[in-house]
């Protein structure tokens, strides 16, 4: 029970609540929590550190850190997570975007110059930080983002709305393995498809088993338990026809996947390189393949 009466007792209570429950950061998550529900920036929390809180606000943080205390991440009580640099809405219907994603986008920009004109399609977009970013790096890029889920695409949508990118980013309701045939062939294609295996999941922590949408995590076709795998099978083939000669495939996968992954897309033959690239931590995380030309 919080029983502040300025804004430093909250975040001290806040704090020391949320060490008892042992999550990750309790400091820095007492301040965000406490910063979010007063319409405070954190640093404004040391400024105003005498302020008194009114109980309707006591309230609303107690209910954050107790919820943040059972696990819920912080993104999804603030609604809200960087990824880029750029603000993105997220709610329990999307993945939390993960810093090792921005990779792609970093990967996209090794390949195409700010200024080029291409088309392209986000094969499970969730929150929509891929496609979304991409069109902000890319103020000539047009793009159509894929999600089964209804729910993730009207995230995606309040997201492309939110940064001005929406006349360029389509949405559509599709299973990116079947049912989805662009009007013309493309010139990227990304992804970051559910890639983690059941074995694995058994393992995640809670902020993941308990708030994220497992259907983002853990492929749900094929037989029996996922390997992980599955979506990466089943889209190899598929992007290879949809990209135009000399297109590219970016994807992300997990970290003990390069090798598997290598030779899934290697045994496409209508790419003609596929190159396993590393994330900052040095692990397996995402390909690059392009097509022949
Ligand atoms: N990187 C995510 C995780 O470890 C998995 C994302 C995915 O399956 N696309 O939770």
């Amino acid at each position: 029970m919080i029983q502040a009466t300025t804004v430093r007792d909250c975040v001290a209570q806040a704090r020391a609540r949320l060490e008892q429950a042992g999550v990750d950061s309790p400091a820095l998550s007492a301040e965000i929590l406490t910063a979010h529900v007063l319409g405070m920036r954190r640093l404004d929390i040391l400024v105003h550190a005498d302020k008194a809180v009114a109980a309707p606000d006591l309230a609303r943080i107690q209910e954050c850190v107790e919820r943040r205390a059972a696990g819920e991440p912080v993104a999804y009580l603030l609604g809200e997570k960087e990824f880029f640099g750029y603000d993105f809405y997220v709610d329990r219907f999307t993945l939390v975007p993960r810093p090792e994603t921005e990779l792609l986008i970093e990967a996209v920009q090794s390949i195409f110059p700010r200024d080029a004109a291409f088309q392209f399609a986000d094969l499970g977009t969730g929150s929509g930080c891929i496609a979304v970013t991409l069109a902000l790096e890319f103020p000539g890029a047009q793009g159509c983002a894929l999600d089964l889920s209804e729910g993730a695409l009207a995230v995606a949508q309040k997201n492309a709305e939110r940064h001005g990118v929406a006349s360029r980013v389509e949405m559509r309701h599709a299973d990116f393995g079947s049912d989805f045939a662009p009007e013309a062939s493309l010139d990227l294609i990304v992804s970051n498809p559910p890639y983690v295996s059941e074995d694995e999941y058994a393992e995640v922590s809670v902020e993941v088993a308990d708030f994220e949408p497992k259907t983002a995590l853990v492929p749900a076709e094929g037989e029996g338990r996922s390997d992980g795998l599955e979506c990466v099978r089943r889209l190899a083939p598929h992007v290879a026809r949809l990209l135009r000669p000399g297109g590219w495939f970016l994807m992300e996968y997990g970290w003990k996947q390069g090798p598997a992954v290598a030779e899934i897309l290697g045994a496409v033959s209508e790419f003609q390189t596929v190159k396993i690239c590393k994330d900052l931590a040095g692990l397996d995380r995402y390909v690059v393949a392009q097509k022949r030309v």
